[in-house]
C-alpha cells in the first residue's frame, strides 16, 4: 500500500498536518476566516450605512410594506422590517440590487432566511 505523503498547513512555518482537502490547520482556519469575515463585515457595515442603500431601502418598502413571505405563506399582513438581498452580498452578491432582487420580510422570516446568521440584523437592515 502506497503511503500518502502528510500534507501540511499552507500557511508558511507552520507545521501542523491536516486532512485531505483543507487547506490550513484548525488554528489557521480560523484565523484566516476571522480576517476574511472582518473585511468583508467593514464592507457591508460602509454600505448599508450609505445614503443610496437607505433610499433603496425606504422605496423598497414603501412599494412592499408587507412581509412578502408571510403574505404568500400565510395571506396574512404582517409589517415588513427588513430588506433581504434574494442573492447575498456575503455571498458574492451585488450590494445595489434592484427591487426585484430583494424582499420586504419582517424579524422572524429574515432570521428563517439566514439560518446560520450571517448577518447581524442590525448591519443588514
Ligand atoms: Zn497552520
Ligand atoms: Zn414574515
Ligand atoms: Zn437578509
Amino acid at each position: 500500500m502506497p503511503t500518502k505523503r502528510p500534507r501540511q498547513c499552507a500557511v508558511a512555518g507552520c507545521s501542523a498536518i491536516i486532512p485531505i482537502g483543507e487547506v490550513y490547520c484548525t488554528i489557521h482556519r480560523k484565523e484566516k476566516f476571522k480576517r476574511y469575515e472582518q473585511t468583508r463585515d467593514i464592507k457591508i457595515k460602509r454600505f448599508y450605512s450609505t445614503q443610496v442603500w437607505k433610499d433603496f431601502r425606504r422605496m423598497k418598502l414603501a412599494r412592499n410594506p408587507l412581509c412578502e413571505l408571510c403574505l404568500a405563506e400565510t395571506g396574512r399582513p404582517v409589517e415588513a422590517k427588513m430588506v433581504h438581498h434574494l442573492d447575498p452580498v456575503t455571498e458574492g452578491g451585488t450590494f445595489l440590487p434592484t427591487f426585484e432582487e430583494t424582499q420586504s420580510v419582517c424579524y422572524k422570516h429574515h432570521a428563517i432566511l439566514h439560518p446560520k446568521g450571517v448577518i447581524k440584523s442590525s448591519i443588514h437592515a
